[in-house]
Order: C-alpha cells, then structure tokens, then sequence
C-alpha cells in the first residue's frame, strides 16, 4: 500500500523537546542509518520515473541480477521526448519510441505503475506528482531531474538524483546523502497586480546567485508564501535548484491539506485527519534556528525578465541591464548594458513546463490573452503541463480562448522547456519562456536566445509581438 513512510511516529515527535526545522525532521524521520562515509542512507518514500534517466539504471539492475526493492513506491510517467502536436505511438522520432518503449518494458517487468500517453494522468513528473496526491508532505521524494525540488511546495524534502542513484533507489529504497544547511528565505508583504510567484523566485535567484544556494536546503516562508497558492509554493520550490539549492519547501498548512484532501493517492477518510496532525507534527517549530536567514519584501518586486544565460541574469521589466560591457551573457543574448529588454521583439512565445504550465498559469495567461491576437510573427504554444491540465483548461473554455488568439494548443510534455522533442527553436530566435532554465542551447537551437519570464508576461509578449509590461495590459482587464 502506498503510504508516508518514516521509522516511527516517536522519530517526529521527540522534537517536542528540541526545536527543529521540517528539514531535519524528515530528514531524522527517514534515517535507516549512519554509514561509516559519514553519510546518512535515507529511505526514500517516493520514488519518480520517467524516460530519460532511467533506461540505463534499469540496465545496471538487470545486470547485476536485481529486481526493484518497492515497485509500489515507485511511479512513472513519459515527458521530456513526447511530441505535443501529435502523440499517436509510434512516435515520429525513433529514438523518442526507443525510450518510451525502454520506459514500458522496465516497468511493466518491475510492476511499476506507469503514465503513458495514452492514459489520463501523464504529464510532467512534477506537475503530475502533487495533482495525483502522490507528493506528500513530511516524506523524502527522489526522482532523475533536478526540479523535483518543485514537490517541496508541499512540505516534502524532494531533491534531483543522478542515473546511478536512481539505479540505488530502484534496488534499495535507499540513497546515502550527506546533510545541507537550512536557510529560511522570508518573503513579507502583498505582490502588486502583474507580478507572481515566478517574478519572486527570479528576484531571490538574483539577488543570492545561481549558486548562493548550494550546500542549503531552502525554507521559503513569510506572509507572502503563506498567502500563495500551492501552484505558486510550486512555482518557487521549482527553481531552486536554480538557485543552486537542491531543495527547497515550504511548512505544510491548512492550504496543503485542503490541496490534497480527495486526491487520488491521499490518504481518505480517518486516515487523511491522522495523516494531518502527523504532517502538522513535521513542520518546522517556531523557535527552531537556521544556519543562515534572508529576507524580501514582496511589495517592491516588478515583473522580472532574464536578460543573460542563467536564471540569475534578470532585471524588472522597465529596468537598465547593468552587466559589464563586453559580458559574454550580454554578446550572446544580444543586449547591451544599459538597455532594457522591454521593446526586445519576439519570435517564440512558450507557456509551460513543470515551473508553470498549470491550469492557475494558464487562466492567468488566458486573462491578458482574451479577445487579443497573436502578433502575426510569433510562433505561440500554450502545452498544459498534464492531461489533467489540459481536461480542466478545456472544461473552462481555455482552449477556445488560447486558439481564438492564434495559439497552437497542445498535449501534455515538456515540450519547449528543453527541447527534447520537436518542439524547439530555430537559429538565432528569441523565445519568451514561462519555464526555468535559460542556458544556451536550452530550446533546441545552440543559438536560440530564451527569455524567462511569468507565464502572463509570455501572454502579453504573444499579442504584442515584444516584450511589455503585462501591468500595462492588465489595466483594462477586470481584477
Ligand atoms: S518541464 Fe523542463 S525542467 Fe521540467 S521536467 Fe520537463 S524538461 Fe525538466
């Protein structure tokens, strides 16, 4: 049966004594034990799959004569390589068939539940995971890629593993990590019309770096947080890995509980009130301490766009680049220091990915966008980031909203996030991006410029065929 694991109830609560963060809770939680490395094996209560990192981990336990210690806490599903326009098997793309058919045969051998495209709830391993109550708080969650640390929106210690780690926790339930510091990140004070969860994480990337994070578990906290939605803790526990935290959560409340009360793999009836005040028990105590503490204030954030190549290369909107003359961010993208990037003309607009292609993002995108056309250069994609997502977009009209714009509408994938698939830039073109990552190459296209930016920013960037200030285009629109 699948059900939050940890070695004892007395683990969570022998913190009554000693204040604690959530962090080291669940972390003490799910010790099995100290290993002479120094390192702590922890058992890991969910295990996610999906195509890309898994084929060879597989290999390496068929090799070695292993079977799969606890299929029932392992799931799978296919995102990174699906066509979106298309996802008819078998696949145009061979090698995409390869994986997916690898994907099918590891888990049909091992007994692992599996989303194919073909069933209801395949999606993106990070959008699917939270939407099917698998992702649950107080539990230590794994999974091949590195923005599992999204689960931690629900309380969960969630991190990003590597091949040979997925191949450890296939065979043993178990992974030996070393501990990370906790820094809480509090974020105070109501976000003006026009700026989200993303704009938020973008300024916390700029101002502590793309590697200020490292060695850290992030706590986000703070009026703001404890006003956001669940898709929006998502949004900013997403990208902090691209912070250089591996982890990042916030403390489970009564929005987590109302988020997964009826979900598919929740816990049900009497078993959900226990599962509450045991969840209540892992958040971290009001006197406990951090190993480092910063602060914003909600309230003077704009909506942000990245100007570089890495996530933590961004300015408001309407603000001057400030980057040196001769930066190689600034040379490849195109930008000069002291320009702004609004006006910078468009080619790609992308609303997705498991940072933002939930259905609050795209009935936020849909506001900006309705009874507006797309600008007739701009290739634009709205890619639900589940079939659930999709279903529910559907049921509200959104699809109609989006195609009557001149959007493409298409299934469920990562699509443009990373470009695995056919969904990818060409040459030197600019893209506004609603996902996480900016690299170069990251598109598709070696040369492809992206633009990373709040899914209602990519909307607005659609219609007027460059980059605005959604605030201007939200002036007429009814709150
Ligand atoms: S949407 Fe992008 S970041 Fe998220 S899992 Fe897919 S490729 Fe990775």
């Amino acid at each position: 049966m699948y059900s939050s694991w940890c070695r004892s109830q007395e683990s969570a609560t022998k913190h009554c004594h000693m204040a604690a963060t959530l962090f080291q809770k669940v972390w003490d939680a799910h010790t099995v034990r100290m290993l002479p490395s120094g390192q702590t094996q922890l058992f890991v209560g969910l295990h996610l799959v999906h195509e890309v990192t898994t084929p060879q981990a597989f290999d390496m336990m068929r090799q070695h004569g292993w079977t799969v210690a606890f299929p029932e806490r392992t799931f799978a599903t296919v995102d990174h390589i699906v066509p979106t326009s298309s996802q008819k098997r078998p696949f145009l793309d061979m090698m995409a068939e390869e994986m997916m058919t690898a994907l099918e045969r590891n888990c049909r051998d091992a007994g692992i539940k599996l989303w194919a495209p073909d069933s209801e709830n395949q999606g993106i391993v990070h959008v699917i995971g939270p939407e099917l109550g698998l992702t649950q708080p107080g539990m230590i969650i794994a999974c091949g890629d590195s923005h599992t640390s999204t689960h931690g929106a629900l309380g969960a210690i969630a991190f990003g593993i590597g091949t040979s780690q997925v191949r450890d926790v296939l065979a043993s339930q178990c992974l030996a990590l070393d501990p990370l510091k906790v820094r809480r990140i509090e974020i105070s004070g109501r976000l003006g019309r026009g700026v989200y969860a993303k704009d938020v994480i973008l300024t916390i990337i700029r101002r502590l770096g793309v590697h200020g994070g490292v060695g850290f578990a992030y706590e986000y906290g703070g009026s703001t947080i404890d006003q956001m939605t669940i898709d929006e803790r998502m949004t900013i526990c997403n990208m902090s890995i691209e912070g250089g935290a591996r982890i990042g959560y916030v403390n489970p409340d009564d929005t987590t509980f109302t988020f997964l009360r009826g979900r598919q793999f929740a816990p049900a009836g009497d078993a959900f009130d226990r599962a509450v005040a045991w969840w209540r028990a892992m958040a971290t105590d009001a006197d406990a301490t951090y190993d480092d503490r910063v602060a914003f204030d909600a309230s003077v954030i704009e909506p942000t766009v990245t100007w570089g190549i890495n996530p933590g290369q961004s300015v408001a909107v309407n603000e001057p680049i400030d980057a040196a003359p001769g930066d190689e961010a600034l040379a490849f993208m195109g930008f000069k220091t002291g320009t702004r990037v609004q006006g910078t003309r468009i080619d790609v607009a992308f609303i997705g990915s498991c940072t933002n292609g939930r259905l609050s993002d795209l009935e936020e995108a849909a506001r900006v966008v309705r009874g507006h056309h797309v600008a007739p250069h701009v290739k634009a994609l709205i890619v639900p980031g589940s079939q659930a997502v999709r279903r529910a977009a559907e049921a509200r009209g959104l699809h109609e909203v989006f195609i009557d714009a001149g959007f493409e509408w298409r299934g469920a994938g990562c699509s443009m996030c990373l470009g695995m698939n056919p969904d990818q830039l060409e040459g030197r073109q600019i893209s506004a991006s609603s996902s996480n990552r900016n690299f170069k190459g990251r598109q598709g296209s070696p040369t492809g410029r992206t633009l990373l930016m709040s899914p209602a920013m990519v909307a607005a960037a659609a219609i007027a065929g460059e980059i605005v200030d959604v605030r201007e285009v939200l002036e007429g629109v009814p709150a």
